[in-house]
């Protein structure tokens, strides 16, 4: 699942592959696939992660929005290198004078001006993400309580106040931040939103330093059943903005 650190580590590579290089891209999906022609010699001007987006910007002002969702994923090989995917789930493919980057199953693909996906209801007015170099904390904890009566467990989904937390990043957030996924925001002291920071920020460097390897910072994703690491309770799971989500009631308050 491509939760922010995942995000980053692809876009490192999707900058070595096409960052201000000469493309040729070709759309494979229904509603793109027109364009292809007047994508024969196009130079990629940047490439940037945020939150759980790719953005990759094109001349005039244009920026290629993708965004992989649960199944999608990115393949790069060198030039007339074999793939270990098949074509049918290439959605996009870039190709350089050395390389093809590939991306597979992603659901959303659009290419939209910059202003309109600054203004997107959806997809613009992204949170800060801790990943990247102008993440803002202070912004974080304005856009954290807007709306104090939101549960905490939610919120962090919400991709307008923090960018690149999914699922399995929110619950182990907060079970090391001590803090019960339904709080309401405005219940929060001013330390438990310290702590909800520091852990979100060491977790977010975690996964990216382990990406590849055991991740051994979850501790409660998918443990409903089984004792909780602390205190031997069981963890108990619930439904909440649509996800699974695992707590330890007597450690997160
Ligand atoms: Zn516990």
């Amino acid at each position: 699942m491509a939760e922010g650190p995942l995000v980053h580590h692809y876009a490192k590579r999707l900058k070595q592959v096409l960052q201000g290089k000469e493309v040729r891209i070709e759309f494979r999906l229904r509603n793109l696939k027109a364009l292809t022609p007047a994508f024969q010699e196009i130079r990629i001007q940047r490439v940037e992660a945020h939150g759980k987006q790719f953005r990759i910007h094109l001349p005039d002002e244009r920026v290629l929005l993708i965004h992989l969702m649960m199944w999608g994923s990115w393949g790069f090989y060198r030039k007339d290198e074999p793939w270990d995917k098949p074509i049918e789930r290439a959605r996009v493919i870039f190709h350089t004078n050395s390389h093809t980057a590939v991306v597979f199953s992603a659901p959303v693909v659009k290419l939209l001006t910059r202003l309109e996906l600054q203004n997107d209801p959806k997809w613009g007015n992204l949170g800060p993400d801790p990943l990247r170099s102008d993440f803002s904390s202070k912004e974080f904890f304005h856009r954290l309580e807007q709306d104090p009566s939101r549960e905490i467990g939610e919120v962090l989904l919400d991709q307008q106040v923090i960018a690149g937390v999914g699922n399995i990043l929110r619950i182990e957030i907060l079970f090391k931040s001590r803090i019960h996924p339904r709080r309401r925001v405005g219940s929060l002291s001013k330390k438990d939103k310290e702590e909800l920071l520091r852990w979100m920020l060491k977790l977010f460097e975690r996964w990216m330093k382990q990406i590849g390897r055991r991740s051994d910072w979850i501790q409660i994703y998918r443990s409903s059943g089984k004792p909780c690491p602390h205190c031997n309770h069981l963890i108990e799971f619930f439904r909440q903005a649509g996800r699974i989500t695992y707590a330890c009631r007597y450690c997160q308050h």
